[in-house]
Parts: structure tokens; sequence; C-alpha cells
């Protein structure tokens, strides 16, 4: 691990220093840095601003020169007059973009591979907790928290993680991991880097899905809303004015519940407010509130794992309740939501004419990593 963290410093020491001619005399091969811009390249190349002038203004591709990233990578080729010929942009996470250039004009080509640059990777082996063990492999807690939000919507962090499971996370120069892969003595769970058209990226399966879940709007087969969420509302049976931080579905009495979304049982109880009362847990940050239930799903019980859509409960009058109905909560790393108003993110999905390049990325990368 040590060895592998040490090469990667070591290869991105050597990009750093200027202009390299390693592939032959008319190459020039530059590796993005933090502050870097292209125009630096270009005149370590030795060619001219009024060059650069022209380019930017040849094509609007010219302007994702503008965009550059740490990590990415140019090579610029000139030919026996010592001319431009060619500008190959390979970034990180995207298609390369070859420019050529005739003497006259600018020709544009993106390339379809996605170049994987010299890998690295680190493997945290679990001996007490993820947070403390990812801290001793040199990781930092905003790569832990990613890692967090993404697996946690198909492990139980408390219970599930045992002595030895690894995580290895996979590096491109990059400060966030191109891949994480969790290897635990029952199941494997890779993820890979994807950044979409709007320049947004997320860790996708290889079947190119997300792995949290989009929830559906009500959790039961409901006849109205009986109450809204509102910060204050006169309580029936307390006689007294108080907030309502859930949503009620009237509904018969011994209707099915469903999950909304996939998730992981984090309390089952009977209270004297709530009556029978679930509490499912969604990812690092939501959990999901079902109240007054008449009676529990069988087997139901914590930690247990809930597909979306599947029996939680039935509807019921059990606790502080007026008739039956479902109390139902949405809380956003512990803060109450109105079910009605919050917009929840959705599942997403590598598009469909993207999947064969990004399933050949993923290859290549579980290859290094089996190599490593
Ligand atoms: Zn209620």
């Amino acid at each position: 691990m040590y060895k592998s963290l040490l090469l990667s410093l070591l290869l991105f020491c050597v990009f750093l220093s200027a202009p390299s001619s390693a592939s032959g005399i008319h190459d020039y091969n530059f590796k993005v840095s933090r502050g870097d811009a292209f125009y630096k390249f270009f005149f370590s190349a030795g060619l001219s601003g009024q060059l650069l002038k022209k380019m930017m203004a040849s094509d609007e591709r010219a302007q994702r020169l503008n965009n550059i990233y740490p990590g990415d990578k140019f090579k610029i080729t000139l030919n026996d007059n010592h001319e431009l010929d060619q500008v190959l942009y390979s970034p990180v996470n995207d298609n390369p973009l070859l420019i050529s250039y005739d003497g006259k004009s600018f020709s544009y080509r993106k390339e379809r591979i996605q170049p994987i640059g010299e890998l690295s990777h680190t493997i945290i082996t679990i001996k007490k907790s993820l947070n403390y063990d990812a801290k001793k492999a040199g990781i930092g807690a905003d790569v832990v928290k990613m890692m967090v939000d993404n697996f946690s919507w198909e492990i139980d962090f408390s219970k599930d993680l045992r002595k030895g499971d690894k995580f290895m996370l996979s590096w491109n120069g990059e400060k966030t991991p191109i891949a994480m892969v969790y290897v635990g003595n029952k199941k494997t769970i890779a993820l890979f880097l994807y950044k979409n058209n709007l320049n947004q990226s997320k860790y996708y399966t290889f079947k190119g899905v997300t792995l949290n879940d989009t929830f559906t709007f009500a959790p039961t087969k409901y006849n109205r809303i009986s109450s809204s969420f509102t910060k204050r509302r006169f309580h029936p049976t307390l006689k007294i004015y108080r907030s309502h931080r859930g949503t009620d579905f009237a509904a018969p009495s011994g209707t099915p519940v469903f999950a909304p979304a996939k998730g992981i049982i984090k309390y089952k109880a009977t209270l004297s407010g709530y009556g029978n009362v679930v509490y499912l847990k969604h990812g690092s940050d939501y959990v999901t509130v079902y109240a007054h239930l008449s009676k529990f799903a069988k087997g139901l019980k914590s930690g247990k794992k809930i597909k979306k859509s599947e029996l939680i409960g039935y509807v019921g009058s059990t606790g502080q309740s007026t008739g039956p109905h479902l109390h139902y909560e949405i809380r956003i790393n512990g803060v109450h939501q109105d079910a009605e108003k919050i917009i929840l993110p959705k599942q997403s999905f590598v598009p469909t004419n993207a999947m064969p390049e990004f399933q050949k990325r993923a290859r290549r990368i579980l290859k290094v990593l089996n190599e490593g």
C-alpha cells in the first residue's frame, strides 16, 4: 500500500516537471496540477499567443480547455518545422479531445476511449472501524464521508463490517477516487466514478446505477391526507397546540404499509405516543418513520435489509391516535421534513450510449486493482 502511494506520488512529481518529450522530440507532454492554465503549456511548447487566440476562437469545443482539472493531460505535437500539428487533451473523467491544425484551420475530434493514466490504489483493511482504519491508511475525512454516503445504501456500518473486510480505493491523481470497492466476506460492491454531461460526478455500480434509491411518495394506499406537516396545530386528544412533524395518511386499519425506498430497519418498538412504530434508515442521511401500526410485518427486526416496496406493517391506531391512519415522517440528518414538499434525490443511471465505454473502463480498473 505504501509502495503504491509512493509510486503514484513519484509519477505525479515526474509529470509536474515542465515539458518532457518522452515519446519524440516534437511531443510535449503535460499533466495539469492545481492552478495550471492551458496557455502555460501552449507557450511552453514554443507556440504563440496569436495562434492560441485563433485556436480558442475556432470552435466552441476549444472552450473545454478553459476548464481543466488536476490530473488532466495534454500532448502537444509539433511538425518538423516546429509548427503546431495537434493538441491531444486527455481529461481524467472524459473522452480525450484531439485538436488538429493544418496550418490554416483547426479540426476537432473526440476520441472514444476514456484513458486511465497511472492508477494507484489504497486498501483499507477493517480492524476497528472504517473511520479509524481509513485514517490509518491516510484517507481524508471527506473521502470517508463519500464512502459512507454511497455504501450506506447497502451496508449497515454499525453492524455489517467484519474484521478483515476491505475497502479498495482506486486513484487517478485526483482528490476523489475513480473507483471504490468493498470486499466483505458475504458480498463485494464495486462503484465507479462517472461524470455526466452536466459535469456531475457520481458513483455507479457496474450496471450503471447509483446505490441510492428513488422514494415513492406515499408508503401506503391512502384515502386522503388527514393531517399535513405543520409547525403548530391543535391536538384533538391532548387539547393543546403542538406541531405535527409528519404526514398522516388516512386508510382503513390493516392496509399494508410498504417501504418507499430500500433501507435498513433501524428500530422497531411499541411506544406510548407512536404506538407500534418502525424507523427505516436509507443511506447515511435519511430516516423514515411509520407510526400507529396495527401490526408489524413478519420477521421484521432491527438491522434487517428492506427492499423498496417490501411490506413493513399495517395501518392501525395504536398509541396516541384518534383513528386508523399512518403517521409518516421523513428526517434528513435528524431534521423533520415535509413529505408533501420535500424533493428527494433520485437514483441516477449512466446513459445507455455511454455504457459500453463505462463498463470497459470499469473492467480495466478492476483488472488493475486485481493485479495490484
Ligand atoms: Zn401524524
